[in-house]
């Protein structure tokens, strides 16, 4: 029987997770979950998984859930997340969490030698070389859960080993283009958030949505992509494939190209990384070839969607660069939210960041969350700046 901790819980992927948990009730339970707002929805989880322990955002929360009748542990707070990250009551964490806040959780994880289903693609964008190196020293298993990632991993033939080894040419990640892709350029100053988190193929969260929207989503897989896989940026090429049915490929030094194809349902790619290298039932309904519409390919508009240029040049930039990236794509991106900045700014806002702040090396997490703390207070100076006028 595994035991499973959910970070994050109570979003699109922690739910995704859970369904795909109670299925199986017979291979899991639920030792611990977590979620930051949103109390309604975890005191429904508590009692439909019973887990051990909850953690929450803060003592009144806590003292809420208590009062709601919650008579398991309730901790809170980031010590509360790295406690259940790393205790002995879990095997199994989903790192679910949105955003920088799932760093220092998932990295507990890896830590504490669990298998660790990365959803958090944020944490590897932030620190993807001190990220795997632990995973190395402390025999984590680490397993995809981005659906791109999910199906590169599931195109291997040997999980593990280095691209050439396996002989492997190219990265093909698949992108749906997001809800914009066809806009002209001018169209795109004036869309809402509204417009921007109703995503064509998928559901899920605000802020990834965004970032579908931007194609940040995509940049930041191709750094994640180049650190789970140990690929060379220019072995990542980026596909717009508006279908979502192809998943991503993986093409080899004979010719060949495997892919993994499926409905765009997060919980076939979580299920895969909970039984990996078994496979247990998704709840997922199989692909009908035959109602399937043609696929189709077509190249990714920087010009339109400069986030993926922006992503690149950090990742060859490297050192703090991509911290740096990942911190004022999440602020512009929440400004953008809150009706505070226009969509189009996303990129302005990134970019100037890049320009302005001082890339250093990585030497430890410490670098890692000051280039954080600092492009986050760029961001919001620059914010601050413009809602003066
Ligand atoms: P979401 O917004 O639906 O859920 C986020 C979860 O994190 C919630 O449980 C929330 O309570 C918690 N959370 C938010 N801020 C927090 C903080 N500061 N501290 C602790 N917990 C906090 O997001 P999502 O769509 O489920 O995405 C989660 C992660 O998975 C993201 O990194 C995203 O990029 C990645 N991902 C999501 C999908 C998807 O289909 N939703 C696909 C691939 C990857
Ligand atoms: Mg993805």
């Amino acid at each position: 029987m595994h035991k499973v901790c959910l970070l994050g819980a109570t979003g699109s992927i922690g739910q995704s997770s859970l369904e795909v948990i109670a299925l199986h009730p017979e291979r899991y339970t639920v030792h611990a979950l977590s979620a930051w707002r949103r109390m309604d929805v975890l005191l429904d989880l508590y009692r439909r998984f019973s887990p051990q322990v909850l953690v929450v955002a803060d003592r009144a929360q806590r003292d809420d859930l208590y009062r709601a009748g919650v008579r398991c542990d309730v901790l809170y707070g980031e010590e509360g997340l790295l406690s259940i990250a790393a205790d002995a009551g879990s095997d199994i964490v989903v790192a679910a969490i949105v955003g920088a806040a799932g760093l220092l959780p998932t990295l507990a994880a890896v830590r504490a030698g669990k298998r660790v289903l990365l959803a958090n693609k944020e944490s590897l964008v932030m620190a993807g070389a001190l990220f795997m190196q632990a995973v190395q020293e402390h025999g984590a298993a680490l397993l995809p859960v981005d659906s791109e990632h999910n199906a590169i991993f599931q195109c291997l033939e040997k999980p593990g080993a280095g691209l050439a080894e396996q002989g492997i040419e190219r990265l093909i990640l698949t992108a749906s283009g997001g809800p914009f892709r066809q806009y002209e350029l001018e169209r795109l100053h004036t869309v809402t958030p509204a417009e921007a988190v109703r995503h064509p193929r998928w559901s899920m969260g605000p802020k990834i949505s965004v970032d579908s929207a931007t194609l940040m989503n995509k940049g930041l897989e191709l750094i994640e992509a180049c650190y789970l896989f140990g690929a060379r940026d220019d072995q990542v090429q980026i596909v717009v494939h508006p279908q979502s049915i192809v998943h991503s490929m993986v093409q080899y030094r004979d010719g060949s190209f495997l892919a993994q194809l499926g409905r765009p349902d997060m919980r076939t790619p979580i299920a895969h990384a909970l039984a990996w290298p078994e496979r247990i039932d998704a709840g997922v309904e199989a692909l009908d070839l035959l109602q399937m519409a043609a696929l189709e390919f077509e190249a990714p508009d920087e010009e339109r969607f400069p986030c993926l240029r922006l992503a690149r040049q950090a990742f060859a930039t490297g050192g703090t660069a991509c911290a740096i990236l990942n911190a004022a794509n999440e602020m512009a991106v929440a400004a953008f939210l809150q009706n505070e900045t226009s969509f189009t700014m996303i990129p302005v806002i990134i970019a100037e960041a890049l320009q302005r702040l001082p890339v250093r090396a990585v030497h430890s997490l410490a670098d890692v969350l000051e280039a954080d703390a600092q492009a986050r207070r760029l961001v919001a100076d620059h914010l601050q700046a413009l809602r003066e006028g």
